[in-house]
């Protein structure tokens, strides 16, 4: 079992499997973005091993994220081989779902039930502003694919914005309840350096979202964790989970039991700060060696930070955006 100084548990592990897109979201990424060389990103089979030295360690739940995943080339072929891994209980995907319509069937024969969807506006024109080159239709039926495809749980992720979104609150979880997703909200993090907005403006709090939603619908507490970061709340006859994720609101870092890995495999301890490890390096020098491998990663235990501050008011701290991050 892989232990943090703080007695903190790591059975999850996020997997950043590109850092491309094919949207430029306003809140994740700059419209001018550069991107890894191609030499720089771990290789998909470097990112099989990398996992595997984690599952024999302990970690129970892989995230396979981003960028978008589902744009990496071959990723199917990471995919198939994540959901052999004995010990792992569960393979997930976030994904914008502009491929999933392509994707699902075999997504689900790979092992996956479980996807979450990043969705922020249900208006085309909207929809389109906000990702820059998104096709809300194509998303729609990717969402479809995945149901079609037995796929057990989806859950929607939005990002919402005072001036630019957050207006579409009952929409989108009217949108959820009726299709039968989970929705979740997600206050903005100081992740890079975006131009379009000021992030202090646009912030809106979980708590002000759910006194809002109050308006249209009864919210009654759920206990439920999925040991992350959300808080659910549930709506009297209907099996949506409504969930939000606070981070500027509600500390949430005690119970943290993640760590993530960079697309060009550095080992990052915490979202909101920069504590990292080059597993790239490791895996580089040493190919073929499992236990270094995992002495390193067990070794990168001890540097967790035990909480992050983000800060609205100041420039951001963390310079890298979620797309290099994996979300
Ligand atoms: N491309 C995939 C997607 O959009 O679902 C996976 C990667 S994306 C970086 C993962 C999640 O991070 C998305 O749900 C997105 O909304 C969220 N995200 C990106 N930038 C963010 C920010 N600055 N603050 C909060 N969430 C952010
Ligand atoms: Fe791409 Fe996801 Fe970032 Fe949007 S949130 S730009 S879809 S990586």
């Amino acid at each position: 079992m892989l232990k943090d100084t703080f007695g903190r548990e790591i059975n999850y592990l996020r997997l950043s499997v590109t850092d491309r897109c094919d949207f430029r979201c306003v809140y994740c990424m700059a419209e001018d973005m550069t991107f890894l060389p191609r030499a720089q990103l771990l290789t998909l089979e470097e990112l099989a091993t990398v996992a595997a030295a984690f599952v024999e360690l302990g970690v129970r739940k892989i995230r396979v994220t981003g960028g978008e995943p589902l744009i990496r080339r071959n990723v199917m072929q990471l995919f198939e081989q994540l959901g052999r891994l004995e010990g792992l209980r569960e393979l997930t995907l976030t994904t914008n779902a502009s491929q999933l319509r392509r994707f699902a069937a075999p997504l689900r024969r790979a092992g996956v039930r479980r996807i979450n969807v990043s969705l922020d506006s249900l208006q085309p024109a909207r929809f389109r502003q906000l990702t820059r080159h998104g096709d809300l239709q194509q998303v729609l039926q990717g969402i479809d694919a995945a149901r079609d495809a037995g796929i057990e749980r989806i859950k929607l992720n939005c990002v919402l914005m005072k001036n630019r979104n957050a207006d579409e609150l009952p929409d989108l979880v009217g949108f959820a309840l009726q299709q039968q997703l989970d929705i979740s909200f997600i206050e903005e993090m100081p992740l890079g350096n975006i131009s379009e907005h000021d992030r202090g403006e646009e912030f809106v709090s979980s708590a002000e979202l759910r006194r809002q939603l109050g308006r249209h619908y009864r919210l009654r507490p759920l206990d439920v964790s999925t040991g992350g970061p959300s808080r659910y709340w549930g709506i009297d006859g209907y099996d949506s989970r409504i969930g939000f994720i606070s981070p500027h609101s509600e500390n949430f870092c005690g119970a943290c039991n993640r760590v993530r890995l960079s697309a060009e495999g550095r080992l990052l301890l915490c979202l909101g700060n920069e504590h990292s490890l080059d597993l790239r390096a490791v895996v580089r020098r040493h190919p073929g060696n499992r236990e270094r491998l995992q002495q390193a990663i067990v070794a990168a235990m001890t540097i967790k930070p035990e909480r992050h501050y983000f800060d609205l008011d100041r420039e951001p701290q963390i310079l890298r955006f979620m797309n290099a991050t994996g979300g």
